[in-house]
């Protein structure tokens, strides 16, 4: 049996002309699933019983397993949730004054291993399939089954988005069609750092979407320390294309700020100078400190200083002190197995 999730309206309106059904059919099948949310079957009220029950004999319309939520003060919400074969992913909730953001996973563990980050100590397990992609944005939205407002969706769980990109490109596919989930492009972030070769051809397939990089470094040799992928894409590479490329959305630039590592005057100064000439804003996300992790929190004196500085030179900063740290929800503490640590 497949798993509806899986398959694009495309690659469903084949199979449904196969079994005899009229290719429609798969139009009202996407909105009950990916609008109404509704998995049953007795309520698809505009499909016949008879197409209902033939379409439910070849097609799994079932979820992935929700196996945990936790909840923090703020209304943060962590979700832990079981693939088919039990590997386990974390998706958040956070609830914004006006809206919503869903922060989504495209992978099992990572294999950038940045070094402040716990997915990456989890190593790379696997790729997602679109299907359990779409399957965390249904499960989050259930969450606020009444809600009509507006929902922001960031790439920013565990894993780097651009390295499973026919997967992820096939979700956002479905999340952005007027036939599918219907959620604005405008309202995606892909977070990625830096795989030049997808960057470019996200640009190309979805420009509407939002590209963020993170960037936590002042330099190419520092960011190697905490980011090997540097050593295979090199910084220069990416900011020049970010200088050259026209896009409809400034880039935004995460720089998580570590105690003694990058959060010196010195270093807001070479960031300053870094980007210099791309349209931009900076996200400054004092480190969440981790169990397994030997990094520490900046003083807010420093960060308070290290904001102060680029925002005299001319840009927009906005200081992200993430949310749900107290169920370890926020920024690089997503990991639901560790494997060298
Ligand atoms: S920060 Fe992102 S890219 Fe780096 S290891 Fe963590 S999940 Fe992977």
């Amino acid at each position: 049996m497949k798993w509806i999730y899986d398959l694009s309206l495309n690659e469903l309106k084949n199979e449904i002309k196969a079994l005899g059904l009229r290719d429609f059919m798969v139009v009202q099948v996407f909105q009950w699933i990916y609008q109404k949310n509704c998995r049953d079957i007795k309520l698809w009220s505009n499909i016949s019983k008879y197409n209902r029950e033939l379409f439910i004999k070849k097609y799994n319309i079932t979820l992935n397993r929700l196996i945990n939520k936790e909840e923090d003060r703020e209304g943060t919400k962590k979700f832990l949730i079981e693939l088919e074969d039990k590997n386990k992913i974390e998706s958040v909730l956070i609830k914004e004054k006006n809206y919503y953001t869903f922060c989504i996973s495209s992978q099992v563990g990572c294999a950038i291993k940045c070094a402040f980050c716990a997915t990456g100590k989890m190593g790379f397990i696997r790729n997602l399939s679109s299907g359990e992609i779409l399957s965390q944005i249904l499960i989050l939205k259930k969450e606020i089954d009444d809600y009509k407002g507006k929902i922001n969706i960031v790439f920013m769980g565990m894993g780097e988005p651009l390295l499973n990109y026919e997967n992820l490109k096939k979700a956002l596919s479905i999340i952005t069609s007027e036939k599918g989930a219907k959620i604005p492009s405008n309202n995606i972030t892909v977070s990625t750092a830096g795989v030049l070769k997808y960057i470019k051809q996200i640009e190309m397939d979805f420009p509407n979407i939002k590209i963020s990089f993170s960037l936590n470094a002042s330099d190419n040799k520092a960011r190697e320390q905490l980011m090997p992928i540097s050593k295979m894409e090199n910084l220069s590479d990416i900011l020049d294309h970010f200088k050259n490329h026209k896009r409809k959305h400034r880039i935004t630039f995460e720089y998580v700020l570590i105690k003694n590592i990058n959060d010196s005057i010195e270093d807001a100064k070479k960031v300053s100078q870094l980007l210099r000439g791309i349209l931009c804003k900076i996200n400054l996300i004092p480190y969440n400190e981790n169990t397994n992790i030997d990094f520490k929190t900046p003083s807010k004196k420093n960060i308070e200083a290290f904001k102060e500085y680029l925002c005299l030179n001319g840009y927009t900063v906005v200081l992200r002190w993430s949310k749900g740290k107290d169920i370890k929800s926020a920024c690089g503490q997503l990991a639901t197995q560790t494997k060298d640590i």
